[in-house]
C-alpha cells in the first residue's frame, strides 16, 4: 500500500475539488440522456476528458462491431445518434497495472412530471443529496472515475499504468456500449464500475431476458364482443402465467448459490403494454413488455426457451390464442448473469479495494449480491477481467425524485482513487 502520506494528500484533493465534482454532475444530469438521446452529455464528457489531457476516443455504435461476439443483446433503437467515449491516460513506459474506470451515461425514461418535487433534468442540491433522473443510476458514479483520477494529478502525480475512463451508452437496455468498447480491443488488468452499489462491493448478479410479446385478436363491434377475441384480455391470461413461472423459478432458487439467501431473487417485470384502438372496438392486438430475471449461473439459452414455453402453452390452452399463438420478439437484454465470487483472479482487486475502503470510511467493505445486472458481466465473462461494481448510496434509482448521497460520493470518489494509485502504482508529473 501507499504511504500515509501519500493517500492523505490524494484524499484531500478530493475533497478540495468536491464542489466541482458535484457542479459538474449536476450539469451532467441536465443532459436528458435516455437512449437515443445521449450523444450532448457524451460530448460534455468527451470535452472535459480532453481537458484533463486524456486521449479521447470517441465513435459511434456499429451492430456489425458486435453483433457477432458473446454478450450480445439486439437493440431497441439503431445507433445513428449513439457515441461511446473513452479517455485514456497511458504514461510513456507502463510500470504498473493497467485500469479501467466504467461508467454508463444512459438513464431511463424519467416517467410522468408531476410525480416529481423538481424537474428531473434541473440538478437540485439539497444538503448532502443531489437529487435528478440519473443523479444515482450512475452520473455521480461516472463522473467520480474522472474526478478520482483528477485528484491524483492534483496531487502531483500519474498512474503508472493504463488508466481507461469509458462513458458507454446503452447499460439501462442492452450492454451494448460495454460490449464495444471489448471490441474496440480495450483491455485492463481490473474495472471498477461505480454503480449505486451503496457503498457495497456487487459479488453476483442475475441475468435478464427481454421479450416483446404480441398478441393478436378478433374485432368485432363492442355490442357484440362474445362474437370476437378481446387480446389485451388474452394477454392478461399469458402474464398469469408467466407470474406462475415467476414464482417456480424462485422455488428453486436453494439450487443457485449465488442467490440462495435472498428472499426474491427473481423478478419478472411487465414493463410495458399496449393494445386496442377503440373503446367500442374488441381490441385487435395486445403487445407487452416482459423483463425475466435468471439466476446468476443459469444458462440463459435454456431460461429464454423456458418463457417461450411458458408463454405458447398457455396459449395452447385458449379456443382462439392456440390457432394463432402469441409472437415473441427479442429486443433489448440477453444478458448473462455473473458472479465476481467465482474469478480465481479477483481476490487481488477485492482485497485492495477492502483496504482502500476501510481506509476511508473507517469499517469493513460490505458485499451484496443484487438481483439486476449491470456491465460488469462484460468483463467479467468475455475477457477475464474481475469487474468490481462499487459507488455510492443512491435512491429511487428508476423512480421519481431520485437522489444521490452526496457523502457517499466524496468517500467512494476517493477509495477508488487510492486504489488507482495503489493498482497501477503512480509515477511523479
Ligand atoms: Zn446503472
Amino acid at each position: 500500500m501507499l504511504s500515509e502520506d501519500i493517500a492523505t494528500d490524494i484524499r484531500n484533493a478530493v475533497d478540495r475539488r468536491f464542489e466541482s465534482q458535484v457542479d459538474f454532475t449536476a450539469q451532467l444530469v441536465g443532459f436528458p440522456s435516455t437512449r437515443g438521446n445521449e450523444a450532448t452529455a457524451q460530448d460534455f464528457m468527451a470535452a472535459a476528458m480532453g481537458e484533463k489531457d486524456l486521449t479521447v476516443d470517441r465513435w459511434k455504435l456499429n451492430v456489425d462491431d458486435i453483433k457477432h461476439l458473446p454478450g450480445f443483446s439486439p437493440g431497441i433503437i439503431d445507433y445513428d445518434n449513439s457515441y461511446n467515449v473513452v479517455g485514456a491516460w497511458r504514461p510513456e513506459s507502463p510500470k504498473g497495472k493497467s485500469l479501467i474506470l466504467n461508467g454508463h451515461i444512459d438513464v431511463v425514461p424519467e416517467g410522468p412530471l408531476d410525480m416529481w418535487d423538481s424537474p428531473p433534468y434541473e440538478a437540485r442540491w439539497e444538503g448532502d443529496r443531489l437529487y435528478g433522473r440519473g443523479a444515482g443510476d450512475m452520473k455521480a458514479g461516472l463522473v467520480s472515475c474522472l474526478f478520482a483520477y483528477d485528484a491524483l494529478v492534483e496531487a502531483g502525480y500519474r498512474p503508472a499504468g493504463n488508466v481507461f475512463i469509458q462513458s458507454v451508452i446503452e447499460e439501462e437496455c442492452t450492454g451494448n456500449g460495454a460490449l464495444a468498447c471489448l471490441a474496440r480491443g480495450y483491455r485492463g488488468d481490473a474495472a471498477i464500475i461505480p454503480e449505486p452499489s451503496g457503498d457495497t462491493l456487487f459479488m453476483a448478479q442475475t441475468g435478464t431476458i427481454w421479450q416483446q410479446i404480441t398478441v393478436k385478436g378478433h374485432p368485432v363491434h363492442a355490442s357484440r364482443a362474445t362474437e370476437g377475441f378481446n387480446a389485451i384480455k388474452a394477454a392478461y391470461v399469458l402474464i398469469q402465467a408467466l407470474e406462475e413461472l415467476e414464482a417456480k423459478w424462485n422455488a428453486e432458487k436453494d439450487q443457485h448459490k449465488h442467490h440462495c439467501n435472498h428472499h426474491h431473487p427473481i423478478n419478472f417485470n411487465i414493463g410495458k403494454i399496449a393494445g386496442g384502438d377503440w373503446p367500442a372496438s374488441v381490441p385487435a392486438w395486445c403487445t407487452f413488455d416482459l423483463r425475466a430475471a435468471i439466476f446468476a449461473d443459469d444458462d440463459i439459452q435454456q431460461r429464454a426457451r423456458e418463457l417461450e414455453d411458458c408463454i405458447q402453452a398457455a396459449a395452447a390452452k385458449d379456443r382462439h390464442m392456440s390457432n394463432r399463438p402469441p409472437e415473441i420478439v427479442y429486443q433489448g437484454f440477453m444478458a448473462e448473469g455473473f458472479a465476481l465470487e467465482d474469478m480465481a483472479n479477483a481476490a487481488a482487486p477485492i482485497s485492495l479495494l477492502e483496504n482502500c475502503h476501510q481506509q476511508v470510511y473507517g469499517e469493513a467493505l460490505g458485499r451484496s449480491v443484487i438481483t439486476g445486472t449491470t456491465d460488469a458481466r462484460f468483463f467479467g465473462l468475455y475477457a477475464d477481467t474481475p469487474g468490481l461494481v462499487y459507488g455510492p448510496r443512491s435512491v429511487d434509482v428508476h423512480g421519481f425524485n431520485e437522489w444521490v448521497d452526496l457523502e457517499s460520493v466524496r468517500k467512494s470518489t476517493q477509495a477508488i482513487a487510492l486504489f488507482m494509485a495503489n493498482w497501477c502504482g503512480l509515477e511523479k508529473s
